[in-house]
């Protein structure tokens, strides 16, 4: 009997962890309006928790844009992984020793550079790679202000979006989010032979 009780606990558990981080990482406040209300309906202590703890401090949807892609507020954290054994260092030593690693640091960041082939990083040519993949949810694009390079994108779910390409926009925010264009962005760039 405990051993299913704990199983249901641990699936609970589980479900609303994964609703929760649903709600961090909503990027509109439409979609983090959604999953508040899977949430009150499943059960509504938990979106009244989420009420009561300043979901300005940690959802997404709620940021201003200057703290989008900086999720580590650790400083200190940052700065002692930085330090390891320099900071138990006289300070002249843990000067001179910070400087070698940041030089160090900036080589390594210009051998890398050296590499690029696109203008991009690895990764990040990873990521855009990825995103290509999901370009199929675009079924229409129209253009309305092609000075402004101004788009409306209606997806497979009936959701209309508008790309603006001059200011490097989607209002479903993931590229003013991460400065990578998404997958709406890209369809349209694709369109426009940009
Ligand atoms: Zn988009």
């Amino acid at each position: 009997m405990a051993g299913k009780h704990g199983i249901r606990k641990e699936a609970t558990k589980q479900l609303v962890r994964k609703m929760l981080y649903r709600a961090a990482y909503a990027p509109t406040l439409g979609e983090y309006n959604v999953v508040l209300q899977e949430l009150r309906a499943y059960k509504p202590k938990f979106a009244q928790w989420v009420h009561d703890n300043e979901p300005e401090q940690w959802a997404k949807a709620k940021f201003r844009k200057e703290r989008w892609r900086r999720l580590n507020s650790n400083v200190i954290e940052s700065w002692n992984n930085w330090m390891c054994r320099l900071q138990m260092m006289p300070v002249s030593w843990l000067v001179s020793g910070h400087l070698e690693k940041l030089g160090k640091k900036f080589g390594k960041h210009k051998d890398d550079i050296d590499k690029w082939v696109n203008g991009v990083g690895e990764h990040i040519e990873q990521k855009i790679a990825d995103t290509y993949k999901k370009m199929g949810c675009v079924v229409v694009v129209e253009c309305y202000n092609m000075m402004l390079g101004e788009y409306s994108v209606i997806l497979t779910n009936s959701r209309k979006l508008v790309v603006k390409l001059g200011s490097c926009t989607c209002a479903c925010r993931k590229w003013q989010m991460t400065d990578l264009p998404c997958n709406h962005a890209l369809v349209v760039i694709t369109k426009a032979n940009l």
